[in-house]
């Protein structure tokens, strides 16, 4: 059996990889190109919403406004358990507060 791509080259069953979301025999090049997806699922994907957490906006409500709002909206996603960031992320973001606070506790001495 053989496939073609969507490049129309064709591609021979056994070079076909599966799908990582239906488990479809796709040619690797359409996995590379559609985020390990087949184009049906690449497409679904790309139609669907991505999902937002309802308590996201009570994370960025209390996080404020200004140039620091990104990582206290880190650490409050850390608090709440919203999304989790990655610990570089989380690491990231500390670091920003830390040294904010030094900064403002060097300026108020
Ligand atoms: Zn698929």
């Amino acid at each position: 059996m053989n496939y073609k791509d969507r490049t129309g080259e064709t591609v021979a069953a056994a070079d076909l990889l599966p799908c990582t979301v239906c488990g479809t025999p796709t040619a690797p090049d359409s996995l590379r190109y559609y985020g390990a997806r087949c184009f049906p699922c690449f497409q679904a994907y790309t139609r669907t919403p991505p999902k937002t957490d309802p308590r996201m906006a009570g994370v960025i409500a209390d996080a404020g406004e200004g140039p620091l709002a990104w990582a206290r909206r880190i650490v409050l996603r850390v608090q709440r358990q919203v999304d989790p960031p990655s610990r570089g992320a989380l690491a990231t973001a500390r670091e920003a507060l830390e040294q904010h606070d030094r900064h403002r506790r060097q300026a108020s001495e």
